[in-house]
């Protein structure tokens, strides 16, 4: 059987073309270019790559990106002052403050700071209660949305299907088990949750059409877990040693990615699959934010 690999990469970038578009034809019409405002507090290696990356992936598109780097002994109302700022201006459409944040600073205070209508990340409680509910308008977050746009767009529709999600936090496994409960586009599916309490994971994992795995757990998904036929995408994202390796490191996701593709219909490899979708949606929900601003049609 010949397997399909599902490119993360090949599908955010073709995103990326249309957001482009987009872009300009909101500047033509109403005069926006869709604003990002990225808040970085401290001095955190990765942090400082993935929002040098956002920026990049940004200003590439047309979208004006904005960092506000504040150090990490910045307070909690200094913060909060920011974020008021941002909520102000009207040349700012989405907010985004980069997690995590230095203890002292209570992260649900900040993010229940951010205006709703310019929470871009989609981790607002205004705006995982509309999800969750399905109704209103509201940013969903961008990783399980990267993950139901590859579903769709390599032609494996959620509709009527039986989907397994591995993982329950609030940042994957939870918000893609609301989206792909949604009536409509993208959703429809028959959804099942499974986390570290689940006995017997095979098991459940095997009832999967399409499977989700989004764990933490280095190459944990084995090719007796998987059903033939079935379609998997690979969240996860974990460093492992490897001496052969130069930098005595390589990334791997949660599914043992050579034994599992054997057995997949369709397969997303890590990297190269989940990864180059998130910054995508947030660029995405920022242009959907700018349109929602201007009055334009989303
Ligand atoms: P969390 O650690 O917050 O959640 C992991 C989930 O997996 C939990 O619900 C946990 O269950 C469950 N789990 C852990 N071990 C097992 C097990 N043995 N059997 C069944 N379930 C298990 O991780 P995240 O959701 O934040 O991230 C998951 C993975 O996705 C990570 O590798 C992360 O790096 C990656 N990721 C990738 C992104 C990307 O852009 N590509 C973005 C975000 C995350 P329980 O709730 O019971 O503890």
């Amino acid at each position: 059987m010949s397997t399909q690999i599902i490119s993360g990469r090949d599908i955010a970038e073709e995103i990326r073309g249309e957001l482009t578009e987009r872009v300009a034809a909101l500047k033509a019409e109403s005069g926006i270019v869709p604003g990002l405002a990225t808040v970085l507090v401290g001095s955190d290696p990765a942090s400082e790559m993935y929002v040098g990356m956002k920026n990049k992936a940004a200003a590439a598109m047309g979208i004006h990106s904005r960092q506000i780097t504040l150090p990490a002994a910045t307070t909690e109302s200094e913060l909060l002052g920011v974020v008021d700022g941002l909520n102000a201006d009207p040349a700012v459409h989405g907010i985004l403050v980069q997690l995590p944040l230095p203890n002292h600073i209570d992260e649900g205070k900040i993010i229940e700071a951010i205006d709703p209508s310019k929470d871009v990340d989609g981790f607002h409680p205004v705006s995982v209660g509309r999800l969750a509910t399905d109704s209103g308008e509201f940013f969903a977050p961008c990783t399980p949305a990267g993950v139901v746009e590859m579903l769709v767009r390599s032609g494996n529709d959620p509709n009527g299907k039986h989907v397994v999600v591995v993982g329950r936090s609030n940042i994957v496994g939870r918000p893609l088990a609301s989206l792909l409960l949604r009536k409509g586009a993208g959703g429809n599916a028959t959804v099942t949750v499974a986390h570290s309490r689940t006995p017997d994971l095979g098991a459940v994992t095997r009832t999967a059409d399409i499977l989700v795995v989004a764990m933490g757990r280095p190459e944990m998904i084995t090719a007796d877990m998987v059903r033939p036929g079935t379609v998997v995408i690979d969240v996860g994202t974990n460093r492992v040693d490897d001496p052969t390796r130069e930098k005595g490191y390589r990334v791997c996701g949660d599914v043992l990615f050579d034994e599992v593709k054997e057995v997949a219909s369709a397969i997303s490899p890590v990297p190269g699959g989940v990864g180059p979708m998130t910054i995508t949606m947030l660029l995405a929900n920022t242009v959907k934010s700018a349109a929602l601003a201007s009055g334009s049609k989303v």
